[in-house]
């Protein structure tokens, strides 16, 4: 058994700007397993943006243009688990063989391999065995081969040698395409302002995209009323304020990191160095504003500082933001970040 899903063809992948190249490479290696230069072929992009689904597609397709191949879609989480499995009950070789008779291997979300030596370096013995054979390898990721974390270096440079290709965001266009055909498949009609209004406001991800139309037609059944713009709007309204009391301490220290490009090592440290200070106290306050954390928690999870430091960086932030302009121009900045 493959472990595909049927549902997740070519045919129903909408191809935009956004998806193109890894669309097309995937459509070559569908042709051609293992014969083109995209080996292996390295998927990227963040959640809900389509990985899971095209890497599907590509296994249907060789299975059909390719009936005699082997073709397996497994789950890092998935092949993590057998491995240790297997090492439990004292036989990896037959868990490496397997994995070796592979003609089409997929792995999808490899970032999980990161920190687990072990099951990197078993990895790695399948990995050169495969490629060696011109057996064809597929993974995906939510990050580029060159940022991911923990990972052997042997391994990344390996993830480099075919094609790296990104799944970005949508456009409008590939959007509005994406909802017409899920409503076609539901037989459900959308008016035209409606699914406008659905394209131009939901810009994340596929998913979500997807998760927003739901809730519109579980609005109106559950009230019984038509689908309209007055009715879509509000219930995205409220999907989008859920979404935003999710942001979490973790990421908005994360983006705010990334802004003044110090590390979280430094914001988590003792340092009074001025930059890592500045980060830390903006910190502290995002995490004020865009969660429901006590100044308590927000003090444990940023520096291990107490509720009374917490408090003191929100003042600080606020005298600045009304007196400093260029201080200003970074809240904006960051805001407009982490909300995004
Ligand atoms: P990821 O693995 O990147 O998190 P998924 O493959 O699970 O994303 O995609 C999320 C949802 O969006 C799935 O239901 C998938 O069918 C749908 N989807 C993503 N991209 C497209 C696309 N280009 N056309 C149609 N549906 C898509
Ligand atoms: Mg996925």
């Amino acid at each position: 058994d493959s472990q595909l899903n049927p549902n997740y063809t070519f045919d129903n992948f909408i191809e935009g700007e956004s998806n193109r190249l890894a669309r097309a490479a995937g459509r070559a290696i569908s042709k051609r397993p293992g014969g083109t230069s995209f080996n292996p072929l390295f998927i990227y992009g963040g959640v809900g943006l389509g990985k899971t689904h095209l890497v599907h597609a590509i296994g249907l397709e060789v299975k059909e243009l390719h009936p005699d191949k082997t073709v397996l879609y497994v789950s890092t989480e998935k092949f993590t688990q057998q491995f240790i499995e297997a090492v439990k009950n004292n036989n990896q070789n037959d868990f490496i063989h397997f994995y070796q008779m592979i003609d089409v291997l997929i792995m999808d979300d490899i970032q999980f391999l990161s920190g687990k030596a072990k099951t990197q370096e078993v990895f790695f013995h399948i990995f050169n065995h495969l490629h060696q054979r011109g057996n064809q390898i597929i993974l995906t990721s939510d990050k580029s081969p060159a940022d991911i974390q923990d990972m052997e270096q042997r391994l990344i440079s390996r993830f480099k040698w075919g094609l790296s290709a990104d799944l970005q965001n949508p456009d409008y266009n590939t959007r509005l395409e994406i909802l017409k055909q899920k409503l076609e498949k539901d037989g459900i009609i959308f008016p035209d302002e409606v699914m406008d209004y659905i394209a131009q406001n939901i810009d994340t991800n596929v998913r979500e995209l997807e998760g927003s139309l739901n809730s519109i037609i579980a609005q109106a059944t559950l009230n019984k009323r038509e689908i309209t713009l007055e009715l879509t709007a509000r219930t995205l309204s409220k999907l989008v304020q859920t979404a935003r009391k999710e942001i979490s301490i973790d990421y908005i220290q994360k983006t705010v990191c990334e802004y003044f490009k110090v590390s979280m090592e430094d914001i988590q440290s003792k340092t009074r160095k001025r930059d890592v200070v500045q980060a830390r106290q903006l910190a502290m306050y995002f995490a004020k504003q865009y969660t429901k954390a006590s100044l308590a928690s927000i003090g444990s999870q940023i520096g291990k500082r107490d509720h009374a430091t917490v408090l003191h960086a929100c003042k600080t932030v606020k005298n600045l933001q009304e007196t400093d302009k260029a201080f200003r121009g970074y809240i904006e900045d960051i805001s407009r970040k982490i909300s995004d």
